[in-house]
């Protein structure tokens, strides 16, 4: 007797594949009109695109005052979700408050793994020494899914200049059933160092240090002037990405670009 086999294309058709077919129709969409724009357009049209259904994802790291000064012109009420992971540097902790206040950002939340989460897979503080996958999903991930729940799409400070991991990545794309939206996708270095010297934005304390990308203090250090700027980023293994920000087949093939020397980011 044959074994059932239930294909994908016999698979019944659920509320979740509906949801991934919209956000990827929009997507397409808004990256069709979006994708040579400006960041302050980009900025503009996706918050009126999705009015209280979107935040901004930020690791208040080495670039992230250029979109939070931008946001904080356009829409300062709006949510900006901030994963504080009980392993940031102090100066990150210092910085996101100092620049949350002067930009007159009124919703910054700070996003934190549950106390029974940790009590259960991480009691003793130290899962990334032995295990950064599963460390990143109860620090980051986790949390992140939970609080974006409540959202339609997020905005993140993503370059594809920042590694190679990032050299295809688009204006606009589908996350599951959301949409994420990379104002600074196009944007240089060069870029970025003339819109924070124009509004004398402050830099992230440990950039003068050397460090161009910054996470969390057991996984980052400093990089050399040959290197990518998210070579300090859980440096010796294979990991690049803590798993919010997977690069798509599309973003893996696309051509690479000259990098510069800086980068950000979760
Ligand atoms: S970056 Fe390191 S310390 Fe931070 S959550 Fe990931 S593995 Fe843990």
């Amino acid at each position: 007797m044959m074994a059932f086999d239930v294909s994908e294309a016999e698979r019944p058709v659920t509320a979740q594949d509906t949801a991934q077919d919209t956000a990827q129709d929009m997507a397409v969409s808004l990256e069709s009109s979006l994708r040579h724009q400006t960041p302050q357009r980009i900025l503009r049209a996706a918050l009126g695109a999705f009015g209280d259904r979107i935040a901004l994802v930020s690791s208040f790291g080495a670039e992230s005052a250029v979109l939070l000064h931008m946001l904080s012109q356009i829409a300062p009420d709006t949510p900006v979700l901030f994963l504080d992971t009980g392993m940031q540097f102090g100066q990150t902790l210092d910085y996101r408050k100092q620049l949350a206040e002067r930009l007159g950002l009124t919703d910054v939340r700070d996003l934190r793994p549950a106390f029974r989460d940790l009590a259960v897979t991480d009691p003793s503080g130290t899962l990334w020494k032995t295990d950064v996958d599963a460390c990143c999903r109860l620090r980051k991930v986790v949390p992140l899914e939970q609080a974006l729940e409540g959202f339609d799409a997020w905005i993140t400070g993503r370059k594809r200049f920042q590694a190679i991991t990032r050299a295809g990545l688009p204006v606009v794309e589908r996350n599951q059933d959301k949409i994420k939206v990379n104002p600074l996708a196009n944007w240089t270095k060069a870029d970025l160092d003339a819109y924070a010297a124009e509004h004398d934005l402050p830099p992230h304390p440990l950039v003068r240090f050397g460090y161009p990308s910054i996470g969390c203090w057991p996984c980052t250090r400093p990089v050399e002037n040959d290197e990518d700027a998210r070579a300090g980023r859980w440096a010796g293994s294979e990991k690049t990405e803590c798993g919010i920000h997977t690069p798509t087949a599309a973003e893996l093939n696309a051509p690479s670009r000259p990098f510069d020397d800086i980068g950000e980011g979760l």
